[in-house]
C-alpha cells in the first residue's frame, strides 16, 4: 500500500472541492473525496473496536492512490512542517536537532523545562517584595510558554506516529526522526503507547523515568472529585480489557487529572486524543464484579499536553 497518514478531513469533488472534516461526511459523500492537499484519492474507514477501545471512522487513500511528494499527508513532509513549526530562535534550546541523517527529538529539552517551570513558580510564590514578584512572575509566565511550545512539538511526533497505519512508513519515521536524552537514545516503542500495549506500558511504569505518550479514546467528560485534600477534575479513557482467566478481568484504564480549572473542558466523549506526560499508576479491585482496574494516571498541568488527533499540527 502507498504511504500516507490516516486523514479526517477530504476535499469533495462534487462539492467545488470543499474542505469538509470527517463528521460532516455522509454515506453519498464518500466515493467523491479527495486528500485535502493534493489530487489523490481517499476513501472511508469505519469506526470499530481495539481492545476495548474505540477507533474514530478516519479516511485512507484508495488501493494504488498515492499523495503528491509534497503533500502534507505524507509522513516525510509532515515531520518537516512539524520541526519548522517547532523552531523558535528566541528560544535558547531547540526540540528537535537537524543532523545529516535526520531530525532528533531530544526529550531532555522537555524534562528540563518542566523542572524550571516548576522552580520559577515556587521562586515566584515565595518572593514578598512586590517588584520582585512581578518580575518573577513574568519570568513564570515566558517558561510555562515555551514547555506549552515544547509539548505542542512532542504531542505533534507522537500523534503524526499514531496516524501511521504501514510497516513501511513506520521504519521510516523511526529512521528519520530518533529520539534522545541527553544523547541516550530511547525507542519509538518505549515513547508510545497506543491501547493495545497499556498492559506492557502499566507492567513497565515504575522504571519510566522519562515523559511518554499515549493514545486514549475518552469515555466520560471531566468531572470534579470533591471529596479529596485538594479538588481536582478527572477523566476517564475507555479500557483496554484484558481477560486473565474465566472471569477474571484486567481493565487497563487511563485517566487525566488536573488541578486546573476548565484545561479539560474541550474534551468530549468518542474524542480521540494523544497526550504526553510522566505516568502515575493505581490498581484498584472490583471482588463483586471480578475485575481488576490498572489504572494509567497522567496528571496534567498544560494544555498542550494532550491534542485531538483530527486536528492537523
Ligand atoms: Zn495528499
Amino acid at each position: 500500500m502507498a504511504e500516507g497518514l490516516k486523514m479526517f478531513h477530504a476535499r469533495h469533488e462534487g462539492k467545488n472541492n470543499k474542505i469538509i472534516p470527517i463528521a460532516e461526511i455522509g454515506p453519498e459523500d464518500r466515493t467523491e473525496l479527495l486528500c485535502q492537499y493534493c489530487n489523490a484519492k481517499i476513501t472511508w474507514v469505519d469506526s470499530y473496536k481495539r481492545s476495548g477501545r474505540t477507533v474514530l471512522s478516519y479516511l485512507r487513500l484508495r488501493p494504488n492512490a498515492e499523495h503528491a511528494e509534497k503533500c502534507k499527508n505524507r509522513v516525510k513532509s509532515a515531520i518537516e512542517n512539524l520541526v519548522a513549526h517547532s523552531q523558535n530562535v528566541e528560544y535558547d534550546k531547540q526540540i528537535f536537532d537537524n543532523n545529516n541523517a535526520g531530525f532528533i527529538f531530544r526529550m531532555n529539552v522537555l524534562i528540563d523545562a518542566t523542572f524550571d517551570l516548576s522552580k520559577s513558580k515556587k521562586l515566584y510564590e515565595e518572593e514578598k517584595d512586590p517588584i520582585e514578584k512581578e518580575r518573577k512572575r513574568t519570568s513564570y509566565r515566558q517558561i510555562e510558554n515555551k514547555l506549552a511550545d515544547y509539548f505542542n512539538s512532542a504531542t505533534g511526533i507522537a500523534k503524526i506516529r499514531a496516524k501511521i497505519e504501514e510497516s513501511s512508513d513506520k521504519k521510516a519515521l523511526s529512521k528519520m526522526v530518533k529520539i534522545q536524552i541527553n544523547k541516550k537514545e530511547v525507542s519509538w516503542n518505549d515513547f508510545l503507547y497506543d491501547e493495545d500495549r497499556y498492559p506492557i506500558l502499566f507492567n513497565k511504569a515504575e522504571k519510566i523515568k522519562h515523559p511518554v505518550a499515549i493514545a486514549l479514546t475518552v469515555k466520560s467528560a471531566s468531572e470534579l472529585i470533591l471529596k479529596s485534600k485538594k479538588p481536582f477534575f478527572t477523566l476517564k479513557g475507555e479500557a483496554c480489557h484484558v481477560d486473565i482467566e474465566k472471569n477474571l478481568k484486567d481493565y487497563y484504564s487511563p485517566v487525566l487529572n488536573t488541578q486546573y480549572e476548565n484545561i479539560l473542558d474541550d474534551l468530549n466523549p468518542n474524542d480521540e486524543i494523544i497526550i504526553v506526560g510522566t505516568l502515575k499508576t493505581k490498581t484498584k479491585t472490583n471482588h463483586f464484579m471480578h475485575i481488576t482496574y490498572k489504572n494509567l494516571i497522567f496528571w496534567i498541568k498544560n494544555k498542550k499536553q494532550f491534542t485531538k488527533i483530527d486536528t492537523c499540527l
